[in-house]
């Protein structure tokens, strides 16, 4: 079981990739962590600034890890592929690997909804958890204070209604080509009421084309 989960920011992708990979025992591969994990300084700039590395790179480091990883176990990535080039590229990738592709879903998510997400969105620096007023589920237990470890919460200062706008456009633009070209492996699921209805829609998915074979 391979799955592709593909999201516009503020749709709850890297929370729904951990759901997934513990349900239903699959590696979670962040392509932003594999970066991160690299500790380079001029990718982590990038990454920063909410750049992107060239095609090149993100695929060669996502080829060494899959390698690594032992042929039976399953995987949920998220974070790639983001444009068509590195849809082909992944494709060429799982043939040399002798992999599958699994399936693509796609969380959809109402541009005003994601917009409320992330301009109310507030981070523990400390930790990295997320929290966000204006959701009942995603609130501090004590306004501006980590759940976690009790940090001083704060804004991030890209998380602007300018800077979303730039972020949609660019997922828009980049990645419909990807759902596109995978055209028969793409699920869609509502993102925008809940972490948990988003969830299980998920299970019913991967229920209704695992459960078969
Ligand atoms: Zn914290």
């Amino acid at each position: 079981m391979n799955i592709i989960l593909m999201a516009p920011p503020a749709a709850g992708k890297g929370t729904q990739a951990k759901r997934i990979s513990n349900k239903y025992h699959l590696e979670h591969i962040s392509t932003g962590d594999l970066l991160r994990n690299l500790n380079d300084e001029k990718i982590n700039e990038l990454l920063a600034e909410g750049k992107f590395v060239s095609d090149e790179l993100i695929t060669e480091i996502l080829e060494n890890h899959l390698k690594s990883l032992p042929r039976e176990k399953g995987f949920v990535i998220d974070g790639f592929p983001r444009n068509k080039a590195q849809a082909i590229a992944y494709e060429n990738m799982l043939k040399r690997l002798n992999r599958e592709l699994g399936i693509v879903i796609v969380l959809d998510i109402d541009k005003s909804v994601a917009l409320k997400r992330i301009v109310h969105r507030l981070i523990c620096p400390n930790c990295g958890a997320v929290f966000n007023d204006m959701f009942p589920d995603t609130k501090a237990k004590e306004a501006g204070i980590c759940d976690n470890c009790s940090h001083k919460l704060i804004k991030r200062e890209d998380d602007t209604e300018e800077t979303y706008e730039k972020r949609y456009q660019i997922y828009l633009e980049q990645t419909e080509p990807v759902i596109n070209y995978f055209k028969e492996k793409v699920y869609h699921v509502d993102s925008s009421i809940n972490a948990d209805y988003t969830f299980e829609q998920i299970e019913k998915i991967i229920g209704g084309v695992y459960d078969k074979h």
